[in-house]
């Protein structure tokens, strides 16, 4: 295993608990993220073309539940 892979995690998407094993949490599997370089545009949260900020989680997250709910990533979200 690399240093890479021993950072990986798994975060419930109701109460943001974190595992480092994956398994279900408040009945819903829990959502595994991977480690991002410092600095990923995925870190921070969703800003529009005017630097709004449409939300407040991070895009990695906000992806990772889309893709665990089995839903394309919002479209007018996408930077
Ligand atoms: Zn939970």
């Amino acid at each position: 295993m690399t240093m890479m892979e021993e950072c990986d995690f798994y975060i419930c998407a109701v109460c943001f608990s974190v595992s480092e094993h994956p398994g279900t949490h408040h009945n819903r599997e829990m959502v595994y993220c991977e480690q991002l370089p410092v600095g990923d545009e995925r870190l921070k949260p969703v800003i529009d073309l005017e630097g709004a900020l449409k939300t407040r989680a991070p895009r990695w997250f906000l992806e990772a539940v889309w893709d665990a709910a089995g839903m394309e990533y919002p479209a007018d979200l996408q930077s």
